[in-house]
């Protein structure tokens, strides 16, 4: 890669997800000196083991107000996708109440408008930065398909479907023989599919982190196994991260530490109401069940997708904070809704169980921008259950504010400052 203007500048990122992989890329292209600071291998934390939908028509908010309706029913259910542990309550509950908050139809139809911005073009994207990497098999547009067992069921998704159509996203309703003729072995319950032609997967995101990782150090990126405890500063300005090793200065720093990105902006004076909601997989090696595209059973809120390494099913929401060990009662749980909607899976053998913690808002909008009161930093994280899906336009985003170019999304909906 040539190195252009920026070579004398330095970048910290903080966090090598895949939100801080695709920075580092966007930035590197640039001519930054990009440093990535993450105590584990990149790509290992939540982005590795997610579903692989790259669904740019998900603008949908997490808070509608028709699932409100629903989550007291789903916290007194043991075997529903959501579980908040007892001991944990006190601890959500001023970030349920935002939840609830953001569920206002005028604040819906806000965020639906910041999140079309944002993943608009998420497929191209991310084509574009796997080839400029060398790994352009990696994601393929396949669509995606949704599952409804009958038209009532159906209703209760109308509001989503409704948004949807509103911010362009294109979707064709199926009868049973057209669910068939997409996906055969779907079982006889589901009647109905709504299937979305602009939808991309990808077969396998652990690999796809560390295909860019594995470009980002040909192309010179540091990697460094340290954890960032504070950030250095210097008037109203960041200049540098503080870790265990030591205190290293940089010229501009990203945060995309994803759920763990909130401890760090305490001593800045923001206190950001970042929620760690965990979710879980479990892998079929041989499942004796092929899939052309992931598929979203309505009433399991589940994506089950062939993923070049078996047959994923991933899904579940555990709000119980960054530290308490995973659960595998809940991780279980999956294979009752695999087996419901494909019964003819083989599901005996699953490998181990996977736990990742998305980093979640309230409002379901990420922070991405620069913070009003701290000059040098910039923010990247809270990407939610879209994560995967918006890290390839996040890290062009990034590359360009900290590169000075023009950036083409009002990024006001996604300060940090509306908390
Ligand atoms: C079950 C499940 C299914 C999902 N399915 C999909 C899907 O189909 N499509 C989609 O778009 N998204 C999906 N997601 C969401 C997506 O995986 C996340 O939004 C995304 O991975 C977040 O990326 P990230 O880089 O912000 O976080 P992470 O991947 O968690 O990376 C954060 C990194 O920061 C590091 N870090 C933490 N603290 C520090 C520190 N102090 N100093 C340095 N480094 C630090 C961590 O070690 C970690 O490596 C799913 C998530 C789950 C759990």
């Amino acid at each position: 890669m040539i190195k252009g203007a920026n070579a004398d500048e330095s970048v910290a990122v903080v966090g090598a997800g895949i939100i801080g992989l695709s920075i580092a890329w966007h930035l590197t292209k640039r001519g930054f000196q990009v440093v990535l600071y993450d105590p584990e291998m990149p790509g290992s934390g939540c982005s590795s083991g997610n579903a692989g939908a790259i669904s740019p028509g998900s603008v949908t908010p997490l808070a509608m107000p028709g699932l409100l309706a629903k989550v007291p029913g789903m916290l007194l259910n043991p075997r529903s996708a959501l579980h908040i542990p007892l001991s944990y309550w006190i601890s959500a509950f001023p970030w349920i109440v935002r939840f609830a908050a953001a569920a206002r139809p005028q604040r819906v139809a806000a965020i639906a408008d910041a999140l079309a911005g944002l993943y608009g073009d998420a497929i191209s994207q991310h084509m574009q930065l796997l080839s400029e990497v060398g790994a352009a098999d990696i994601v393929r547009k396949s669509g995606q398909l949704h599952l409804y067992r009958n038209e009532r069921q159906l209703r209760g998704s109308r509001g989503d479907w409704k948004l949807r159509a509103a911010h362009g996203a294109r979707f064709e309703k199926l009868d049973r023989a057209g669910i068939e003729a997409l996906e055969p072995q779907v079982g006889p319950a589901y009647r109905i599919g709504i299937f979305l032609p602009d939808a991309a997967m990808s077969v396998n995101p652990h690999r796809q982190a560390a295909a860019i990782a594995e470009a980002l150090a040909a192309n010179g990126v540091s990697f460094r196994r340290e954890r960032a405890k504070s950030f250095v500063t210097e008037g109203a300005r960041i200049c540098g991260v503080t870790t265990h090793a030591g205190t290293h200065r940089h010229g501009h720093v990203v945060l995309a530490a994803g759920a763990w990105s909130a401890g760090l902006l305490r001593p800045l004076g923001y206190d950001v109401p970042l929620e760690a909601q965990r979710g879980y997989h479990l892998d079929f090696a041989d499942s004796a069940i092929s899939l052309s595209r992931p598929i979203v059973p309505a009433d399991r809120k589940v994506f089950i997708t062939s993923m070049e390494t078996g047959l994923r099913v991933a899904g579940t929401v555990e709000i119980a904070g960054l530290d308490a060990p995973g659960n595998e009662a809940r991780a279980k749980l999956l294979i009752d809704d695999l087996k419901a909607v494909l019964p003819s899976a083989q599901v005996e053998q699953p490998k181990p169980f996977w736990m990742g913690r998305r980093p979640c808002l309230p409002d379901s909008l990420p922070v991405i921008g620069r913070p009003r009161r701290w000059g040098g930093l910039i923010c990247a994280f809270g990407h939610g259950h879209l994560g995967l899906t918006a890290s390839a336009a996040t890290g062009s985003i990034v590359g360009r504010l900290v590169a000075g170019e023009e950036i083409r999304l009002d990024l006001d909906p996604f300060s940090i400052e509306r908390f």
